[in-house]
């Protein structure tokens, strides 16, 4: 899904870190890059612009010039223009307060409006609700059949014409569905309409005659991410000439650029509400601009890492520290209990841990343990004297054995932890002195 974008953003990403500060030149090779990623992706052109532009102005703002860490910042305002794109706030279904709730699907043919009507069936059904989904394309041989199917497989009732019936209006089976719908309880009604193949006038005025019938609570209009350029044309007619409320991206799992559908939100002006991922009922989900954004650039929740990290150190306090890990002053164990201070203020371990991509799964055996370690680390340090913390070397035997008694350790403990320190100080000379710390406010001057 996206894998083009991202690996491209990753690309323009990875040749940003290595700056210190942010020359205008690099912020316009910057935006450069973004712009021939997106335009890769296949975003549409307007959509390109619109974001480039506001790249650019919030890049040459003070926001970036005075940051810590510009490269982290411009990644941070990527971010949240992406987020914009993609519609800001998750947009949930609205629910009628009468019920039924009245679901239209619509969309070409081949879309993915049937099996998206058996996905948000059996997705509500576990949300506990009794929906009923509404076979009203009668225009495709099968169409209703498959619609029984997908029924079936989410357990989930079918409203369809009688064969035989001579009911061949799916104004009318619309119609009578809602009726259905009261008379047995359901308390949503999805539903499925004929797909065209093209922008065809006739299904069009079809699809708006069962809007008329139906007044659909939702309007989802359901876009193939596959079909690149034309995913903003057909929405814009399909906006023209039915309207809809939100959009679905289907078969997202196939496409590797997928930035048409990308568009679809910028260009009509309506949420993405839903993503199918997938052929099976399971493969389904609420859109979520925010996560959605943070899949494609990489990144896991470490942006919100970083905010955390910005307010959790001041500025003063990260000259400081860099000034001593690049080799300056001494680190001694006071700002090695600062600093840890400093990091618990972020909260638990383990939920630092969660928001690194791929870390979430060891977070919880890992919290536990590390909390009580750090408990003992800071019951230590704070057993000794400020003269100590300054020169741990002058600890000897004896005061060690007294520090470990008024901090309920043992002096294995103890030694432990002065071992460690000086090894770490003797690393941090040796990496501090060879290439600066990214992350620790080190600027070029
Ligand atoms: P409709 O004509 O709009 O009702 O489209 P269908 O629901 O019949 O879907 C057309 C084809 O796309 C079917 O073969 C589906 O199995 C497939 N399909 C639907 N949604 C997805 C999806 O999210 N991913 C993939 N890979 N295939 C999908």
């Amino acid at each position: 899904m996206f894998d083009t974008l991202s690996d491209r953003l990753a690309n323009v990403f990875s040749s940003l870190r290595s700056k210190g500060r942010l020359s205008e030149a690099d912020i316009d090779r910057t935006a450069r890059e973004i712009r021939i990623a997106l335009l890769e992706a296949d975003v549409a052109l307007p959509v390109v612009k619109a974001f480039i532009a506001a790249i650019k102005e919030r890049a040459t703002g003070s926001e970036v010039a005075q940051a810590l860490n510009p490269a982290q910042q411009v990644i941070k305002i990527v971010n949240e223009e992406l987020i914009g794109i993609l519609g800001g706030e998750t947009r949930r279904l609205q629910f009628a307060k009468n019920p039924p709730t009245v679901i239209m699907l619509a969309g070409l043919q081949g879309a993915g409006k049937t099996t998206l009507a058996g996905k948000l069936g059996l997705w509500l059904r576990k949300a506990g609700h009794q929906p009923l989904l509404v076979a009203a394309d009668l225009q495709r041989p099968n169409a209703v059949q498959q619609l029984q199917v997908v029924g079936e497989r989410a357990g989930v009732e079918v409203y369809a014409p009688q064969p035989g019936s001579g009911v061949g209006d799916p104004i009318q089976v619309a119609r009578d569905s809602i009726e259905h719908a009261r008379r047995t309880m359901r308390d949503i009604v999805i539903v499925d309409t004929a797909g065209r193949l093209g922008i065809d006038e006739e299904l069009m005025a079809q699809a708006a005659g069962i809007r008329d019938a139906v007044s659909p609570d939702e309007t989802l209009f359901v876009v193939d991410a596959m079909i690149g350029q034309d995913a903003v044309r057909t929405a814009e007619a399909f906006r023209d000439g039915v309207g809809f409320s939100g959009v679905v991206l289907s078969k997202l799992d196939g496409d590797a650029r997928g930035g048409a559908a990308l568009s679809v939100r910028h260009v009509t002006g309506q949420p993405i509400m839903f993503a199918s991922t997938g052929e099976k009922l399971e493969d389904f989900d609420v859109f979520h601009p925010d996560r959605m954004a943070s899949r494609i650039l990489g990144m896991g929740d470490v942006l919100t890492l970083i905010e955390q990290a910005e307010t959790a150190f001041d500025a003063d306090q990260q000259q400081k520290m860099a000034a001593k890990l690049t080799g300056g002053d001494e680190f001694t164990l006071e700002d090695f209990l600062e600093q840890m201070l400093a990091v618990r203020k972020l909260g638990p371990l383990g939920n630092l841990l969660g928001m690194l991509p791929g870390a979430g799964q060891l977070k919880d055996q890992l919290a536990d343990l590390d909390e009580k370690h750090l408990d003992r680390v800071q019951a230590i340090i704070r057993g000794m004297t400020p003269a100590e913390r300054a020169d741990p070397k002058m600890i000897n035997g004896s005061r060690r054995l007294r520090i470990a008694n008024g901090s309920g350790v043992t002096v294995t403990d103890v030694n432990q932890l002065v071992d460690r320190f000086f090894e770490a100080r003797k690393m941090m000379k040796q990496m501090g002195g060879a290439m600066g710390l990214p992350g620790m406010g080190r600027r070029k001057s």
